[in-house]
């Protein structure tokens, strides 16, 4: 089929065949962008390079619960059939470890080089972003480029950005984006937006333009007006996600709910399951807290400056002049989930959690925000 020249309408639905995927992916190369999607490496769905659709996933589907996360097939070939796993785009905006500056020892002192950290050469385009991870960056949006200092690094990678968005056909076994109003369905923060619908004889997509940049390389691309018949699978696909959803987070009056819990007994139990590994941290689309390292070669005439993800869950990161603010892993774990669910309303005008599920699947020891809200809320009642 040739391209059909004509630039759909914002948000009208449109069919691409399952061979349209791999044109997308060499339009954006031709547009000069790295592809970064989803590929499995060592038992898991990671967001690395790609090159081609034969890089994505195929037929493969993720068994998720507290604790636990497996890879499994499908009986299809659906590109997208399995959810998030233990990354997040936020490593390509916000690398886990990044230079910040180098320096020389010269007969002055020392001479800085690279004053401001490298970016990429390449503009990036995420493929197969899900709603949830849409709100993610988001919320990281605004902390790294709406405030008072704008983080160069993140906006450089930012500006360029290509999103295709993928609406989730099915929930994750520790998912809860509906109680959260963040998913299943992508309304906004994506270029182009992708139903995957796959059935015994036919494969294809459902797309939405989200942008301009997204309309104008879908009309490089042959499509088709959806009839009723598609549009209703992409329906329901979105109500198959929301059926599987088996968590469900109570946020009504939750920051007040926290505020007024900061000596429940709960947060002792916890704690003493918590092994304050970080790991829920380093999982979560949202966690944006960094530590600073300077250095030095052997010699001392080289130095360096790095910037280095942190968690509130570190001995370190609570450490300030007289000692430890957090010394307790109860104190350290109540900072966290009361910073996602009510500090962070204050701060940024939104919850800090998106209901992804990573912090659940990825704690060794399968502690659930969902539940640890929910006993705090009925240890409230008389
Ligand atoms: S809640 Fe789980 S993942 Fe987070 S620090 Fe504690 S043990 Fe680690
Ligand atoms: S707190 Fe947990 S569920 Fe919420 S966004 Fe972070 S990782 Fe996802």
């Amino acid at each position: 089929m040739p391209a059909s020249g004509v630039l759909p309408k914002l948000g009208e639905q449109v069919i691409i065949a399952r061979e349209g995927l791999q044109q997308l992916l060499e339009l954006l190369k031709k547009q000069g962008h790295q592809l970064i999607g989803p590929t499995v490496r060592d038992g898991a769905i990671v967001y690395e390079t790609i090159t081609s659709e034969t890089d994505l996933p195929v037929g493969v589907s993720d068994i998720q619960n507290a604790g636990s996360y497996q890879l499994g097939k499908r009986p299809d070939r659906a590109y997208f059939g399995f959810t998030v796993g233990p990354q997040s785009w936020k490593k390509f905006l916000f690398p886990p470890a990044l230079k910040l500056f180098s320096a020389n020892r010269n007969e002055e002192g020392f001479e800085v080089s690279n004053p401001r950290p490298e970016t990429p050469n390449q503009k990036l385009a995420f493929i197969g972003v899900r709603s949830c991870e849409l709100h993610a960056l988001a919320i990281q949006d605004k902390i790294f480029l709406q405030g008072q200092y704008v983080d160069s690094y993140y906006k450089s990678v930012r500006d360029s950005l290509f999103i295709v968005a993928v609406n989730c056909g099915h929930a994750g076994g520790t998912c809860f984006c509906a109680s959260m109003k963040t998913g299943p369905k992508a309304t906004s923060g994506f270029d182009l937006s992708l139903t995957e619908i796959t059935g015994v004889q036919s494969h294809y997509f459902v797309v939405e333009a989200g942008s301009e940049a997204g309309a104008r390389i879908l009309s490089q691309m042959p499509f088709k007006p959806a009839v009723p018949k598609e549009k209703k699978a992409a329906k329901q696909a979105t109500q198959r996600a929301l059926d599987e959803m088996g968590r469900v987070m109570e946020t009504e009056g939750i920051k007040e709910l926290l505020y007024r819990n900061y000596e429940s007994p709960r947060w002792e139990k916890v704690a003493e399951r918590c092994l304050s590994c970080a790991n829920c941290t380093m999982v979560c689309p949202t966690c944006f807290c960094s530590t600073v390292e300077d250095v030095t070669d052997l010699t001392g005439d080289h130095a360096e400056r790095w910037r280095k993800w942190d968690s509130c869950f570190t001995m370190d990161f609570s450490h300030i002049h007289g000692g430890n603010v957090r010394s307790s892993v109860k104190s350290r774990y109540r900072q966290w989930m009361t910073h996602k669910l009510a500090t962070w309303v204050d701060q940024f005008g939104a919850s800090g959690c998106v209901g992804c599920g990573r912090c659940i699947t990825w704690c060794p020891v399968g502690i659930d925000i969902t539940e640890e809200v929910k006993a705090i809320r009925q240890g409230e009642k008389p």
